[in-house]
């Protein structure tokens, strides 16, 4: 947008994972299938009561806002996991899929598996400065590099910084990941304080997932939750560990924003057809 003659600086490489029972990995431990049918690696990792299975590397030309999995890459991540889980899944059994794009570096004709993961800082004439590319693991590399870039380009002064040492929201500290409180690290306490207001807060939402109420009430007045999705989605895992349980759980959390953010039914209404509508696209109907 800085520069509408600008070449397109990332390839989209979409991954997509599933969600299924944990009773399909025996043991404890994540599993890393080094070498598949098409030369990509493949992982199958504990997560809460359930188990993350994945990705592919798809190159993707008309990307989305809800990227979709296609049929091949869902085949070949239950054919190869179903030769290393207890059972073959089927696809009934996938509790949740989800397609993620990657925005790699683009480089010519290469394929995306083969591209680099590393990031890159493009300076545009205007001094707009754009990082594209890199990965989690490598957040705070980014950052830093960019932040030097900034310092360079603004002539700003330079500071040292104070995020080395930073601890990453308390949730290490944490050890029972069955702990319905688990993702909220050292928020924890707010939310213990929130059940004291009122015991029938300290209700799970959903039989199958460990979500309870009071974690939509501190969502909501604390960070920033506005929409059914926000909750389910982003400060809960619901709708990536659950689709179908998620979208049980949309009228009860809906109902709970509305209390807290003062809406009205019509509003629920809306809230609970956007977002099972969006949740139905992370089931495998
Ligand atoms: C398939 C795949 C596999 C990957 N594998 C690895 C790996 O093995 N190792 C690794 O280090 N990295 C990996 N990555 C990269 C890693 O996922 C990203 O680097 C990381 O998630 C980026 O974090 P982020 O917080 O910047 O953005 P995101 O995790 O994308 O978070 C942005 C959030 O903002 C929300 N959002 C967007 N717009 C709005 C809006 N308008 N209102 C409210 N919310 C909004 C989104 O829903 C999202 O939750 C992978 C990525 C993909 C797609």
């Amino acid at each position: 947008m800085d520069d509408p003659q600008a070449d397109r600086s990332i390839v989209p490489s979409q991954g997509v994972h599933i969600v299924l029972d944990r009773e399909f990995l025996q043991g404890d431990a994540a599993i890393m299938i080094p070498k598949t049918s098409d030369g990509r690696v493949l992982f199958a990792v504990p997560w809460h009561d359930k188990v993350v299975v994945g990705t592919t590397d798809t190159l993707v030309e008309n990307e989305s806002l809800e990227p979709r999995a296609l049929d091949e890459e869902i085949d070949f991540i239950l054919n190869t996991a179903s030769l290393y889980l207890t059972r073959k899944p089927s696809r009934g059994d996938v509790k949740s899929i989800f397609a993620g794009l990657r925005p790699l570096t683009a480089t010519n004709n290469k394929q995306t598996k083969d591209i680099s993961r590393s990031h890159k800082i493009l300076v545009s004439l205007s001094g707009l400065i754009t990082v594209v590319g890199g990965k989690w693991t490598t957040y705070r590399k980014m950052g830093e590099d960019v932040i030097d870039r900034a310092v360079m380009v603004g002539n700003l002064p330079e500071r040292s910084s104070v995020t080395k040492q930073l601890p990453i929201h308390g949730a290490i500290e944490l050890e029972d990941v069955d702990d319905p409180l688990y993702f909220y690290g050292s928020d924890r306490k707010y939310i213990e304080e929130i059940i004291q207001e009122d015991e029938t807060l300290a209700e799970k939402i959903h039989p199958s997932l460990n979500v309870i109420k009071a974690e939509v009430v501190w969502a909501a007045r604390a960070e920033m939750a506005r929409t059914v999705e926000d909750v389910l989605a982003r400060r809960t895992r619901a709708l990536f560990l659950d689709a179908a349980a998620s979208i049980q759980m949309a009228p009860l959390v809906a109902q709970l924003l509305a209390k807290v953010l003062a809406h009205n039914e019509s509003w629920q209404q809306q809230q609970i057809a956007d977002y099972t509508q969006l949740a139905n696209g992370y089931r495998l109907l």
